[in-house]
């Protein structure tokens, strides 16, 4: 696809994030693998005022081109495409209820059999480390190998899918992953969770699922 569209593209994703709930003001930012690296959201510029021009390239050594400013967590977003070459789009979010579970620290259990569309049996949560550090997009690289999703502690969450279509279905399911989690935790301390066996017969299904194929 051309950059301009994939371009547009990155932008279409940050607004519906936004009208979906999922993120507020000039949190979160959206990366598309493109050439050998990637196209990124500026730093700090609100979604609403961005244009295909100011989207950021930036490649694989983590060089921007010039005149731009690539969002600040360009880091993890790099690391994430690296560590996951079949999957090209990532969204950063800070998602409320996602958030609360990450300030908690604690990950998703098994609670729900969509729990699956990690690809595993939960939903991680990776260590805090300052927002834009290299050491939080270590933290970050080596959940997403794990996962498809996770939740960054004292911070928000990632979804990482084969296209941004995808990615923010994944990012949409995993808030209200989140959501039913704090529910129910608030309920009753000890979450019921389905069996590991369970979990991998969904895993198996989700494989040829709708929402898988491209
Ligand atoms: P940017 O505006 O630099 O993308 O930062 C937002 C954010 O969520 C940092 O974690
Ligand atoms: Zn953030």
């Amino acid at each position: 696809m051309n950059r301009e569209l994939l371009a547009q593209q990155v932008i279409d994703t940050c607004l519906e994030m936004n009208a979906l709930g999922l993120n507020q003001g000039t949190s979160g930012n959206v990366s598309v693998r493109y050439q050998d690296g990637m196209l990124i959201t500026p730093s700090g510029i609100p979604y609403h005022k961005l244009t295909p021009d100011m989207i950021v390239y930036v490649d694989d050594q983590g060089h921007a081109e010039a005149g731009k400013v690539p969002s600040s967590e360009w880091h993890f977003h790099l690391a994430c495409l690296a560590a996951r070459p079949e999957l090209n789009a990532v969204i950063h979010t800070h998602a409320v209820h996602c958030t609360a579970v990450s300030i908690l620290n604690r990950h998703i259990p098994a609670m729900h059999y969509m729990v699956a569309v990690t690809g595993i049996d939960h939903v991680p949560c990776v260590p805090y480390a300052t927002f834009g550090s290299q050491a939080l997009a270590d933290g970050v690289s080596s959940g997403i190998r794990e996962s498809k999703a996770l939740l960054m502690q004292h911070h928000g969450m990632i979804a990482m899918e084969v296209n941004l279509e995808k990615a923010l279905w994944l990012a949409n399911e995993v808030e209200v992953l989140a959501n039913l989690y704090l529910k129910v935790s608030a309920v009753q301390q000890e979450v019921p969770t389905l069996s590991a066996q369970e979990m991998q017969t969904v895993i198996g299904k989700f494989k040829t699922y709708g929402f898988k194929s491209d």
